[in-house]
């Protein structure tokens, strides 16, 4: 078998959390075999549908993340600690630094747990509600070197504010802003609704395709951006634009896709439910000038339905789904729709094969799966897989 990019210099690291973080569940194995098992795993569940190419890897598959969050607790002794939740528990597993997490970042939030006590910021018990700090969200643009830190907080004020930003900006300069997220309720969502932006612009921004993108704290952005540049220029590759093309970008987040692909279409129309990510992606299309783009906030499947109501076609459909996958309101509209072709990207190779089915049972053929290694360490593989209209339904 051949991969791209096969991995040379395996280094041997060891993470003492791996067992009880469950994130890498593949870290005691080497990249190369991660690599044969994730295309493994894919071809089993695509090859029914189309053939599946060998998978893309990454050339250094070591802190790739460029989002890390950090909840933080008390021990019973008073040591603060900061980490990751046990996997499908609420206790806490304490992380210094992480195989694949940004190294950056995480010295971000060790320097603001360290800041803790001489601020007299308490961190916030679930069962109590008792304490401030609950989590704190690092993100970084690989390519702009961009640092937004966003400090989850239980209630709106965070005592001498203006100082804690003094010091955290002196240790770590390149933090270009910092935002107060507040999260009262008990739940297991990380952010709050209400956002309050203390220090820059409240957003930061990442280059991609050659295009310049900003990336609010809720908005979703692809995690491995080096990964994410290889499986966007396939996916537009394999959507065979010429200019003259009516395209959907579904589940588009704050556009990336389609405004990557605007300069090769006659028109782009992006569909995203997270409010704050369409807004990014309206200002994403003007700062960088695509005028033949338009973005909704709405469901994908409602929006779908509607268009497909209305009569309207499309030419060329880039559907991007969350984990859980599409929906069959969504399928059955865009099957309407008529799109000669469409470019299925997913993080999960079993709903895209439940997708799959569907569409390869209403008139469509799949004509190849590229899988991308877009997770090292992690059990998770990205794909990209192409749909003609075969006609025959
Ligand atoms: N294409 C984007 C985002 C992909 S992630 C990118 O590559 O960056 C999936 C996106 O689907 C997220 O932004 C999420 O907010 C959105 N989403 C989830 N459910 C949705 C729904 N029912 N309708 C529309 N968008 C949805």
């Amino acid at each position: 078998m051949e991969f791209e990019n096969r991995h040379k210099n395996q280094k041997k690291k060891v993470c003492p959390v791996m067992k009880k973080c469950g994130g890498c569940r593949y870290q005691d194995i080497s990249y190369e075999r991660q690599l044969e098992l994730k295309q493994a795993q894919v071809a089993k569940l695509l090859k029914p549908f189309c053939r599946v190419y060998p998978i893309t890897g990454m050339e250094h598959p070591y802190h790739y993340r460029n989002k890390v969050h950090a909840v933080f607790d008390r021990l019973k002794d008073g040591t603060i600690i900061s980490g990751v939740y046990e996997e499908k528990t609420h206790r806490v597993v304490p992380v210094d630094d992480c195989l694949i997490e940004d190294e950056k970042a995480d010295a971000i939030i060790r320097d603001i747990r360290g800041m803790l006590r001489s601020f007299k910021i308490k961190t916030y018990d679930e069962d109590t509600g008792y304490g401030l700090l609950r989590h704190v969200l690092v993100r970084r643009g690989f390519a702009t070197g961009q640092i937004m830190v966003v400090l989850v907080l239980g209630s709106p004020i965070l005592p001498s504010k203006n100082n804690f930003i003094r010091e955290l900006r002196k240790l770590h300069p390149e933090i270009t802003t910092i935002v107060i997220n507040v999260n009262d309720k008990k739940t297991s969502m990380v952010l709050g609704e209400k956002e309050n932006v203390i220090y820059g612009k409240g957003y930061i921004e990442d280059v991609l395709c050659g295009q310049t993108f900003r990336i609010s704290p809720k908005s979703f952005y692809q995690v491995n951006p080096v990964q994410t540049e290889k499986l966007y220029q396939k996916a537009i590759k394999l959507a065979g634009l010429t200019g003259k093309e009516r395209v959907i970008d579904a589940y588009c987040g704050i556009g990336t896709i389609g405004i990557c692909a605007a300069n090769r279409a006659r028109e782009v129309i992006g569909v995203e439910l997270n409010r704050d990510a369409v807004r990014d992606a309206v200002r994403n299309a003007k700062m960088n000038e695509k005028k033949n783009i338009s973005f909704y906030g709405a469901d994908a499947g409602e929006f779908m339905t509607q268009m497909a109501a209305q009569g309207e076609r499309a030419d060329v459909l880039f559907m991007d789904p969350p984990r859980s996958g599409s929906s069959e309101a969504f399928m059955r509209a865009a099957v309407r729709l008529g799109p000669k072709r469409i470019v299925y990207i997913s993080c999960n190779p079993e709903t895209q094969a439940r997708d799959l089915n569907y569409f390869t049972a209403n008139g469509y053929r799949a004509q190849g799966a590229y899988p991308y290694d877009c997770f090292p360490f992690t059990g998770h593989t990205e794909t990209v897989c192409l749909l003609v209209k075969s006609g025959k339904a």
